[in-house]
């Protein structure tokens, strides 16, 4: 391969390096550390705009992709990457073995944002201190770059749902994500349909967008209530100890499969239990084969 086979020609009369001439550098070990980095360097194609520290384990990113935000669905998630050479925090646990410097770490975050806002994407992540990714994102500030997918993908969305349905939004942490972009959309609210939303973690700080969603609850009146459920602390007024579990358990409110769809993103364990008690109580699995009205996206 030649340098001649690998460049681009652009409208403007520069060329541009092919990520395949990058490569055959790097496989020929020819300045391997600097070409190593300038590779990585050319796949971050977005910026982060704003960061805000919900607490230090928790942080909404807003971040603005160099070609725009894409058409996407409420639910939908995008791939975010940094460098295995991008820095992590001293007091993090340290990595055995290192992650190899010069390729990027990528996974997958639901997009937060509502599909109406085209300037950025905004993302809530919580910080593992021994995970390879959020302990580097861990260290990004307001103007970094970052790697963000250009594909947006995902079928965790209302499009399976029928507008007449009742929704029941079943969170726990992060996994908020899906539920704040689809409430972002005028369409989600069809005039007499309820949104219940719970959302369960264990300190009183961690109820992210909590001040958002009680204002929405104001807002929206008797067609959407939020509930918060806090499992190793005092619950605020509106809320309630323990885990969301205990909603379906107990039964704290009217529901029927006839009648509601419920939507659970986040930690699989909350995921498995609480499909476990509804699908007792008459609730079907949704997949691509089979309609269902009990719908799930695990975050791991
Ligand atoms: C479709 C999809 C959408 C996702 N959207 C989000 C999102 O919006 N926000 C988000 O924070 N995460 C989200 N995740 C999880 C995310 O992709 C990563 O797994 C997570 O950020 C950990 O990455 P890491 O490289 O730091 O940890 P890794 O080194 O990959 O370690 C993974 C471990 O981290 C823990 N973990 C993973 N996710 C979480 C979490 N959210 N909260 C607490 N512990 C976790 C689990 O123990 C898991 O086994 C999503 C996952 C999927 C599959």
């Amino acid at each position: 391969m030649t340098f001649k086979d690998c460049v681009t020609p652009s409208s403007r009369g520069f060329v541009f390096v092919t990520k395949n001439y990058l490569l055959s550098i790097l496989n020929h070990k020819v300045f391997p550390l600097a070409t190593a980095s300038l590779f990585s360097i050319t796949m971050l194609n977005a910026t982060l705009i704003k960061r805000i520290d919900i607490t230090p384990e928790l942080v909404v990113l807003r971040v603005e992709p160099d070609a725009g935000v894409p058409e996407f669905k409420a639910g939908q998630y995008v791939a975010l990457g940094l460098p295995g050479a991008a820095p992590r925090p001293a007091s993090f646990p340290a990595e055995d073995p290192a992650p190899d410097p010069t390729k990027v770490i990528k996974r997958a975050y639901s997009i937060g944002s509502s599909p109406t806002v085209r300037d950025y994407f905004e993302f809530y992540v919580a910080i593992v201190p021994a995970g390879s990714l959020t302990s580097r994102l861990a260290m990004l500030n307001e103007g970094d770059r970052l790697f963000c997918g250009p594909k947006v993908t995902g079928h965790f969305t209302l499009a399976p749902v029928p507008s007449s349905a009742h929704l029941i939004f079943v969170a726990t942490g992060t996994g908020l994500a899906p539920f704040t972009s689809m409430m972002g959309l005028e369409e989600t609210w069809v005039p007499g349909r309820t949104i219940t939303l719970l959302h369960g973690v264990r300190h009183l700080e961690d109820l992210g967008y909590r001040d958002e969603l009680e204002q929405l609850q104001e807002a929206r009146g008797s067609s959407f209530r939020y509930i918060p459920f806090v499992s190793r602390a005092a619950p605020p007024a509106s809320g309630l100890s323990g885990h969301v579990t205990r909603f379906f358990e107990e039964r704290l409110a009217p529901y029927t499969p006839e009648t509601h769809h419920i939507l659970l993103c986040g930690n699989p364990a909350m995921i498995d239990a609480v499909e476990q008690v509804t699908v007792t109580q008459g609730f079907t699995v949704h997949s691509k084969k089979e309609a269902g009205n009990l719908h799930y996206e695990k975050y791991w």
